[in-house]
C-alpha cells in the first residue's frame, strides 16, 4: 500500500508507559489497521501494568495547539479521543473539533485504569456529556463509564445509551466487558436505539489496553469510509484477536497482541 493511501486518524490520548494503554495501543492498532496515527499527547501518567499512580496533564492550549497544527496540514479523516484527563482539556478539544464539525469523532470516554485508579478528575464527566457527546459520531463506554455520565435516573443499558444518544452523538458502542457475566456482551445503539449485540468468549486474565485498542480500530475503519455497524463488528474482531495474542510482559495485566504477525518476514 502506498504510504499516500493510509488514510490519517487524529489521536487525542494520553500516555501509558507502560505500552499497555493510551497512545501507544492507539498507535499499534491505527498502523496495524493500515492508517497513519497522528497522536496528540493530553497527559503524561505514571503506571505499570498493573495501576496508574499519577496523571500529568499536558497544558490544554498545546494540546489543541498540537492538534490545529496536524489538521491544518494532514488529511485526517477520523478522530480518536482517549484519556482528556481534566475538564479544561475536554473543553478546548471540544472547542477546536466545533471549527472541523464535518469530521467523524470516536470518543473513548476513560476515567478510570483497568487497575482501578481513577484518571480523570470528576469534571470532565458533565464536559464530556455536554461539549463532546454532541461533536461525537459514537462513543464507546464500558458499564461504569455508561451509568456515570448517563446520571442515576437511567435504570439499565439501554436508557443510559438513550441519554448519551439525546446528548447529540449518533452511535453508542456499550462495552460488557467489566460486568459480572459469562460472556461479554457489547450493544450498538444508534439514534432510534438498539441496533446489534456482538457476543464475544470471555477470555481468561485481565487485560491493559483493550478499550484504547478497540477505539482506535474503530476510528481506523470509519476513517476508511467503512459503515458504522461493519466498523463496529470489524474493530471487535481485531480487538478479539488481539486479546487472544496477549502476553503479559510485566507484573500486572495482559497487553493485547495488536501487533502480532507484523514483521513476520523478517523472521
Ligand atoms: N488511556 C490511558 C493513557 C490509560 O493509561 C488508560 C488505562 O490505563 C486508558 C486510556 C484506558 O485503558 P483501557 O483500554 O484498559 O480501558
Amino acid at each position: 500500500m502506498a504510504e499516500t493511501e493510509r488514510p490519517c486518524v487524529l489521536i487525542i490520548s494520553g500516555n501509558d508507559p507502560s505500552g499497555g494503554a493510551g497512545m501507544a495501543a492507539d498507535i499499534q492498532t491505527v498502523s496495524a489497521l493500515g492508517g497513519h496515527p497522528a497522536p496528540v499527547l493530553t497527559s503524561l501518567t505514571v503506571q505499570d501494568t498493573a495501576n496508574a499512580y499519577r496523571v500529568s496533564p499536558v497544558d490544554p492550549g498545546l494540546v489543541t495547539e498540537q492538534a490545529a497544527t496536524v489538521l491544518a496540514d494532514l488529511p485526517v479523516r477520523a478522530v480518536k479521543i482517549g484519556l482528556l484527563a481534566t475538564a479544561e482539556i475536554g473543553s478546548a478539544v471540544a472547542s477546536l473539533l466545533g471549527d472541523h464539525s464535518n469530521l467523524p469523532v470516536v470518543l473513548d470516554p476513560v476515567l478510570v485504569a483497568a487497575g482501578g485508579a481513577d484518571l480523570a478528575e470528576q469534571a470532565l464527566e458533565a464536559v464530556i456529556v455536554e461539549q463532546l457527546l454532541p461533536l461525537a459520531t459514537l462513543v464507546t463506554p464500558n458499564a461504569l463509564e455508561l451509568v456515570r455520565l448517563a446520571g442515576s435516573q437511567a435504570a439499565d443499558r439501554e436508557s443510559r445509551a438513550r441519554v448519551l444518544l439525546s446528548s447529540g452523538c449518533d452511535w453508542v458502542l456499550a462495552k460488557g466487558a467489566d460486568e459480572d457475566t459469562v460472556g461479554v456482551e457489547n450493544v450498538l445503539y444508534g439514534k432510534s436505539g438498539f441496533v446489534e449485540s456482538f457476543r464475544w468468549t470471555r477470555l481468561p486474565g485481565h487485560y491493559h489496553g483493550s478499550g484504547c485498542t478497540l477505539a482506535a480500530a474503530l476510528a481506523t475503519m470509519i476513517a476508511k469510509s467503512v459503515p458504522i455497524p461493519r466498523a463496529a463488528a470489524d474493530a471487535q474482531r481485531y480487538t478479539d484477536f488481539a486479546l487472544r495474542n496477549a502476553f503479559r510482559p510485566g507484573r500486572g495485566q495482559n497487553i493485547p497482541g495488536r501487533m502480532a504477525g507484523a514483521g513476520h518476514r523478517l523472521g
